[in-house]
C-alpha cells in the first residue's frame, strides 16, 4: 500500500472530530465573506455617501457580532482540530501497541529500541498533525475559494477571472517544490531514528564505555550524528521556507493584479481610461471594495494549506516507518482456537521440532524430549545452545519452523494463544517490576486476586519478610527495575507472581547472576515449593538445581545431547559429568553452570556458538 493511501486509510480515526473541524473552516469562511460585505457597506457609505455615526449603527452592531461570531468559531473550530488530533493519536497508539502485541518480543529483539521509541512518540506526533491540520485545510482549500468565487463572479467576472486564473499556480508549486522536500524529509526521519537509538545505546552501556575508557569517543559519534541531523532539518526547513515565500509571493502577485484591475476601473468613473481597458464592464465602489476585501480572504486557505503541507511530508514519513510495524508479520503462529481440554497438570512434548531465525542456520535442529506431567526437568547447556528459543516456543511467541509441539496429546499450534498462556506461569531471568506498587506488581499474575491471596504467594515466595519490613509494605512504589529493591528480592517477587497465578505449567528461568547465599536459598526453597502438583521446566544455571530435577536434558548447538537423572549422566562420563566434575572441583556448593568452566575436553560447548 502507498503512504497516501495508508494515511486516507485512517481518516476515520480521527472520527466525527475531523468533520466537525472542518466544517467550523467553511462556517469561518462564509462569514468571513459576511464582514467583508458588511465592511465594504459602511465604507462605501461613510466615504461616498456622507453617512455619519447614527445611520450606521445597525451595520456596526451586525460586523460587530460578525466579529464575535468568527471569534466563537475559530475557537470551536480550534477544539475540534484538538479532539481529532487526541482521538488520532490514541487510536494509532492503540494499533501500534496491539501490533507490538502481537509481534512479541521474537520482533522486538531485532529492532533498535531507539528507533522503534521515536516512531511511537514523534512519529504519531506527525501523524496528528496531518489528520488535525492539514487534512481540514485541503478540505477547506477546495470548499472556501470555490465559495467566493461563487460571490465574485456575479459581482465582477473580471477579478473572478484573475482569481480563477491565479489560484492553481499556489498549489502547482507547492508540489513542484513539495516533491523534492519529500525525499529530504524521509532521509531527516531516518537521521532522527539512528539519532534516537544511538543515544539509548550509548545511555544504556554507559558503564561499559565508562569502565573501557570510551566515552570520549562516543561523545564524538554522537556530536557527529548530532550534526547531520542538524544539517538536514536545516534542508529541511530551507525547503519549507522557500515554500511559504513562493506562495505569499503568487498570493501576493493575484492581490495586486485584482486591485490593479479594480483600481483603474473605478480610476475610469472620473478620468478616461486607457484603451486596453475599454471593453470591460464598469464598477461600482461598493462591488469594488467588496472584492478587495475578498481577494485576500480568498488566499488565505491556499497559503494555510501551504503551511501545513510539510505537515503531510512529515507524516508520509513517519508512516512509512509505521506501515513497517503494522506490516511486519508475526513469528509466531496463526493462533488456534482450541481450549485445552486435557487434565492438569499436563505433558508437554516437543515432537523432531525445528527452529531457524534465518536461512541456512538451524537454532533448534529437531528437538524431541517430553516433560512428563508434574515432573521437574532441568534444561542445561552452554549458551547459544537454544534455550530461550525453546522458552519462546512453549510461550507462543515463536512458530516450529518444523515439527510440534504437544500439550497432552494437544498440538500447541491449535490451541488459542490468550487460553494457553493463562495455562503458564513464567519466571524469567531478569524479571521487570513495572512502574506501581508491589501488590500491583505480584498481581500481573492474576489481576482480581485480594490482598490476602497477594499476601499468601509473597508468603510462599519468601517475599512477605522483605515486603512488610518496607516503611509502606504492600504499597512501596517500585520503579521500571525495581529501584531499591535487591535481584534476589526482584526474583522473589517474580516468583509471587508465579504463585498467585497458580497455573499448571511454571517455566522458570534461573538467574545467571549471582544472587546473595540467602536469596539464592529463599529463591530455591520457593521453586520447590512451586514445583509441587505443577509440571516445572527450569533453565538451570546453578547445581542446586540441576539436582534436584526428576530429569536433566542436555542441549547443545540445538540438539538435546543427553538426558536422564543427575546420577545417571554423571556416571556415563558425557557433557553432564564433564560439568559436574569441573564444579565440583571449584566450588561444591552449587556454582553457575557456564561454559567458562569446562575442561578442554568439552570446550566444543563454548565453541558451539
Ligand atoms: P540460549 O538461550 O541457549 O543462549 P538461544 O536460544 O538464545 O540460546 O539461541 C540459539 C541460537 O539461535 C543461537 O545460535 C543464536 O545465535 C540464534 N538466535 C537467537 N535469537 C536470534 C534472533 N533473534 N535472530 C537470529 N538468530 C538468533
Amino acid at each position: 500500500m502507498s503512504v497516501t493511501l495508508w494515511l486516507k486509510s485512517h481518516r476515520p480515526l480521527a472520527g466525527n472530530a475531523l468533520k466537525q473541524t472542518i466544517g467550523y473552516g467553511v462556517g469561518h469562511g462564509l462569514l468571513a465573506i459576511a464582514q467583508a460585505w458588511f465592511l465594504a457597506l459602511i465604507l462605501n457609505a461613510v466615504v461616498f455617501e456622507g453617512a455619519g455615526l447614527e445611520d450606521l449603527g445597525l451595520l456596526m452592531a451586525l460586523l460587530l457580532v460578525l466579529f464575535a461570531l468568527r471569534a466563537v468559531v475559530v475557537w470551536l473550530g480550534e477544539r475540534a482540530a484538538f479532539t481529532a488530533a487526541a482521538q488520532v493519536r490514541s487510536g494509532l497508539r492503540d494499533q501500534l501497541y496491539r501490533q507490538l502485541q502481537r509481534l512479541g518480543p521474537a520482533y522486538l529483539a531485532n529492532e533498535r529500541s531507539g528507533a522503534l521509541v521515536e516512531t511511537l512518540t514523534k512519529g504519531i506526533d506527525d501523524l496528528e498533525g496531518y489528520y488535525a491540520r492539514f487534512l481540514p485545510a485541503m478540505t477547506l482549500t477546495m470548499i472556501l475559494p470555490l465559495a467566493i468565487l461563487l460571490v465574485v463572479f456575479p459581482a465582477d467576472w473580471v477579478a473572478g477571472a484573475v482569481m480563477l486564473v491565479t489560484a492553481p499556480l499556489i498549489p502547482l508549486f507547492m508540489i513542484i517544490i513539495g516533491s523534492s522536500a519529500q525525499s529530504k524529509n524521509q532521509r531527516q526521519w531516518k537521521q532522527l531514528a539512528r539519532m534516537s537509538a544511538h543515544f539509548l545505546d550509548v545511555i544504556q552501556g554507559i558503564t561499559t564505555l565508562k569502565l573501557f575508557g570510551a566515552s570520549r569517543r562516543e561523545a564524538d559519534v554522537v556530536a557527529r550524528v548530532s550534526r547531520d541531523y542538524r544539517l538536514s532539518t536545516m534542508q529541511v526547513l530551507r525547503v519549507a521556507f522557500l515554500s511559504s515565500a513562493v506562495l505569499e509571493f503568487f498570493a501576493a502577485i493575484g492581490i495586486a493584479i485584482i486591485a490593479v484591475f479594480i483600481g483603474f476601473r473605478l480610476y475610469g468613473l472620473v478620468m478616461p481610461l486607457p484603451d486596453w481597458l475599454h471593453g470591460l464592464p464598469e464598477i461600482t465602489y461598493l462591488q469594488g471594495l467588496f472584492i478587495l476585501m475578498l481577494a485576500p480572504e480568498f488566499y488565505s486557505p491556499l497559503r494555510n494549506m501551504g503551511t501545513q503541507y510539510h505537515a503531510r511530508m512529515a507524516a508520509a514519513a513517519a508512516a512509512e516507518q509505521m506501515m513497517r510495524v503494522l506490516e511486519a508479520t508475526p513469528q509466531q503462529r496463526v493462533a488456534g482456537r482450541d481450549v485445552l481440554r486435557v487434565a492438569r497438570p499436563f505433558a508437554v512434548r516437543f515432537e523432531a521440532v525445528h527452529y531457524r531465525y534465518e536461512e541456512g542456520r538451524d537454532a533448534l535442529c529437531g528437538l524431541t524430549f517430553e516433560i512428563p506431567a508434574g515432573q521437574r526437568v532441568a534444561l542445561v547447556g552452554s549458551s547459544g545452545a537454544g534455550k530461550s528459543t525453546v522458552i519462546n516456543l512453549l510461550l507462543g511467541f515463536l512458530a516450529p519452523t518444523q515439527g510440534r509441539i504437544l500439550i497432552g496429546d494437544q498440538a500447541l499450534a491449535d490451541l488459542d494463544l490468550d487460553a494457553w498462556r493463562r495455562e503458564l506461569a513464567w519466571v524469567p531471568q531478569q524479571p521487570r517490576l513495572f512502574q506501581g506498587t508491589i501488590a500491583e506488581n505480584i498481581r500481573l499474575g492474576h489481576p482480581a486476586a485480594d490482598l490476602a491471596a497477594v499476601r499468601n504467594a509473597a508468603a510462599r515466595a519468601h517475599a512477605a519478610e522483605f515486603i512488610e519490613a518496607l516503611p509502606a509494605g504492600y504499597e512501596t512504589l517500585v520503579g521500571e527495575r525495581g529501584v531499591g529493591l535487591s535481584g534476589g528480592q526482584i526474583q522473589r517477587i517474580a516468583l509471587a507472581r508465579a504463585f498467585l497465578r497458580d497455573a499448571p505449567l511454571v517455566i522458570f528461568d534461573e538467574a545467571t547472576a549471582n544472587l546473595d547465599p540467602e536469596s539464592e536459598r529463599l529463591v530455591q526453597q520457593g521453586i520447590d515449593d512451586l514445583a509441587q502438583g505443577r509440571t516445572l521446566l527450569v533453565i538451570a544455571h546453578r547445581l542446586v538445581t540441576v539436582r534436584r530435577a526428576d530429569r536433566i536434558l542436555v542441549i547443545e548447538a540445538g540438539r538435546i545431547r543427553e538426558s536422564g537423572t543427575h546420577e545417571t549422566l554423571s556416571a556415563t562420563g558425557g557433557i553432564y559429568s564433564r560439568m559436574v566434575a569441573v564444579d565440583a572441583g571449584l566450588d561444591p556448593g552449587g556454582r553457575v553452570l557456564t561454559g567458562a568452566d569446562l575442561p578442554p575436553a568439552s570446550a566444543s560447548l563454548e565453541t558451539s556458538r
